[in-house]
């Protein structure tokens, strides 16, 4: 894998588990957005972008959270626990957008990102930072999901 460009946008408040949103570019020719870095139990660590997951109310169809307890759209009270597991028995609430489809893929993700990231830390402790402009996404809006989801 040619990882020809890494981008990281900072997180203001360091003291969060989410410390950053990177980007990638695989051989100037294809970019991956929207991956997070977070400092977990064991070290930071790069999480691949995800999306939500959301099943259909059994009575009028509407589009819920697999987590929302009642429908958005009729108010009918779902049925808790809906949804896949995953392989620690936990509910799946969000299903990965790009992965790495090896774990050889994955170290090397992980550690450019994570290098990266440290990298852009550095540089931004130096006077006349200028952070990454990332063009058009509500990141406040990432970190709120990140929080909520720990
Ligand atoms: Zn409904």
């Amino acid at each position: 894998m040619n990882i020809t460009e890494i981008r990281v946008k900072l997180i203001d408040d360091q003291r969060d588990k989410l410390r950053g949103f990177a980007s990638l570019t695989v051989d100037r020719c294809l970019v991956i957005r929207d991956l997070k870095v977070i400092d977990g139990a064991k070290g930071l660590f790069v999480a691949m972008p995800s999306r939500k997951l959301h099943d259909r109310c059994p009575g009028c169809a509407g589009k819920n959270h697999i987590r929302a307890r009642f429908c958005n759209d009729c108010g009918l009270r779902l049925r808790e626990g809906r949804g896949d597991m995953d392989e620690r028995g936990r509910v799946r609430l969000y299903a990965d957008i790009a992965h790495p489809i090896h774990q050889e893929g994955r170290d090397e993700v992980q550690a450019r990102v994570v290098a990266a990231y440290r990298h852009e830390l550095e540089c931004s402790k130096q006077d006349g930072y200028v952070p990454v402009r990332f063009d058009d996404l509500d990141y406040h809006e990432f970190a709120q999901d990140a929080r909520e989801t720990g």
